[in-house]
C-alpha cells in the first residue's frame, strides 16, 4: 500500500519549497524552486498548480495526497482561504488561494501566513514540542512573530496578532519599513544590523546610506557583521550587542504580555546562535519581573527551513485546528 499525506508548499520571498509530508510529519520528498513575480492573480495560481501537479506526478502513484497546504508570506485570512496582500509575488491583493487552487488541482487547500506556519511546525515537531504555548520571533530581513496556544495560532480580531516586529522598543529610534520609528524590526533585523554597522564605519554620517563608491569593501549581509564580530571587530560587536539588547526587550515584552511557556527565535539572523541569543536572553532576564526570571525560557528554533512546510502540513492534516 502506498503512503498518504499532504503536499506542503512554503512560499518565501526568494524560494518556494514543496514537500510530501506524511501524517506523522515525515518529509518523503522535497523540491525547491525559485519564486517568481506575477502581474495577475490567475497567473500565480496557475503557476502554483503546475508546480504542485509536476511535483506529485514525479512522486508517482505510491503517494496519495489528501490536501494541499500553503504557507504564504503576507497577511492571510486562513478561515476564508484568502491572502490579503502578497508583497513578494508582485504586489497582488485579495488572492482567493484556497478556492482558486482547489479548482485547479482538485484537492482541499488550506492557506496560512508563513510565520504562523513556522510556529506551528516548531510546536508540532521542533523546539516547541511538548510546550502548551509558545511565541516565535522570526528574525530575518524583517521580523515576524506568532503566538501558538494548544496547537492553535492566536490570530486576534483582525488577524494581525503576533506582529512583534512593529512594536516600538525605542521611542524616536531608527525609521522602520512601516514608517514609524523605533520598531523592533528597525533595530534587530538583518537590514538594521547592516545599516548600523555601515553607519559605525563612518563616524559622523550615522544612519545615512553609503555612496556606491567604496561600498564594495563593506559587508552587505548581516552574517558578515557577525563574522567580523567573532574575529574581534569592536564596532561589529557593538552593533550586535545593541541589536541583541533590543531583541531582549522584545522578548521580555512578550513574556509579560503573553507569558508563553517557551519563546523561540528563528529566521536567518538567528543562525548567529549564541552571539545574538546569549546577550538577548541576558537582557530579557534582567527586564522581566525578578521572581519570574527563572521561568523565562528562550530557545533557538530547530527545524530550519522545514518549519514552514511542516506547519502548513500540520494545518492541512487536521482541519479542526484552523
Ligand atoms: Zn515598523
Amino acid at each position: 500500500m502506498g503512503k498518504q499525506g499532504v503536499v506542503a508548499v512554503d512560499l518565501g520571498g526568494t524560494n518556494v519549497r514543496l514537500g510530501l509530508v506524511t501524517a506523522g510529519g515525515k518529509v518523503l520528498r522535497r523540491r525547491r524552486i525559485k519564486m517568481r513575480t506575477f502581474s495577475a492573480k490567475d497567473g500565480l495560481l496557475a503557476w502554483l498548480a503546475e508546480a504542485i501537479d509536476g511535483f506529485l506526478s514525479d512522486a508517482g502513484p505510491a503517494f496519495a495526497a489528501r490536501a494541499v497546504a500553503i504557507g504564504f508570506a503576507g497577511p492571510t485570512d486562513s478561515r476564508a482561504g484568502r491572502v490579503y496582500y502578497a508583497p513578494n509575488v508582485g504586489r497582488l491583493a485579495g488572492i482567493e488561494v484556497a478556492s482558486g487552487l482547489r479548482r485547479l488541482v482538485g484537492l482541499r487547500v488550506v492557506v496560512e501566513n508563513d510565520a504562523n506556519c513556522a510556529a506551528l511546525g516548531e510546536y508540532w515537531l521542533g523546539a516547541g514540542r511538548g510546550a502548551k504555548s509558545l511565541f516565535l520571533f522570526t528574525v530575518g530581513t524583517g521580523i515576524g512573530g506568532s503566538f501558538v496556544v494548544d496547537g492553535k495560532v492566536w490570530r486576534g480580531h483582525d488577524g494581525i496578532a503576533g506582529e512583534i516586529g512593529h512594536t516600538v522598543v525605542m521611542v524616536g529610534g531608527p525609521r522602520c519599513s512601516c514608517g514609524k520609528r523605533g520598531c523592533l524590526e528597525a533595530l534587530v533585523s538583518a537590514t538594521a544590523i547592516v545599516r548600523d554597522y555601515r553607519a559605525a564605519l563612518r563616524p559622523g554620517r550615522a544612519g545615512r546610506a553609503p555612496r556606491v563608491a567604496g561600498a564594495e569593501a563593506e559587508p552587505l549581509e548581516a552574517k558578515e557583521v557577525f563574522e567580523r564580530a567573532r574575529s574581534g571587530d569592536r564596532r561589529a560587536r557593538q552593533v550586535i550587542d545593541c541589536a541583541a539588547r533590543a531583541l531582549g526587550i522584545g522578548i521580555a515584552n512578550v513574556f509579560h504580555l503573553l507569558n508563553p511557556e517557551v519563546i523561540l527565535v528563528g529566521g536567518g539572523v538567528s543562525r548567529a546562535g549564541a552571539a545574538l541569543l546569549g546577550p538577548a536572553t541576558e537582557e530579557a532576564r534582567s527586564a522581566v519581573f525578578g521572581p519570574l526570571r527563572g521561568r523565562l525560557r528562550v530557545r533557538r528554533t530547530s527545524l530550519g527551513d522545514d518549519a514552514g512546510m511542516l506547519g502548513a502540513a500540520y494545518l492541512a492534516l487536521d482541519r479542526r485546528r484552523i
